[in-house]
């Protein structure tokens, strides 16, 4: 299971996402940027910086 933590990239977001699929996580994701952070692309260092801090966790 892969999450991402918002707060990892967007100091004093709680958000986080887990999604056995990267590809579906990335979509929760842009989802969340879009209607909490106001992002209607995701620019590509940000994707790099989302990237970079997810982890895989166990359930
Ligand atoms: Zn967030």
């Amino acid at each position: 299971m892969k999450q991402f933590r918002c707060g990892d990239v967007v100091p004093g977001c709680q958000w986080v996402a887990r999604n056995e699929d990267e590809q579906q996580l990335f979509e929760e994701i842009h989802t969340h940027a879009r209607d909490a952070h106001g992002m209607d692309e995701v620019p590509p260092e940000v994707l790099d910086a989302i990237q970079g801090v997810i982890t895989e966790v166990q359930v």
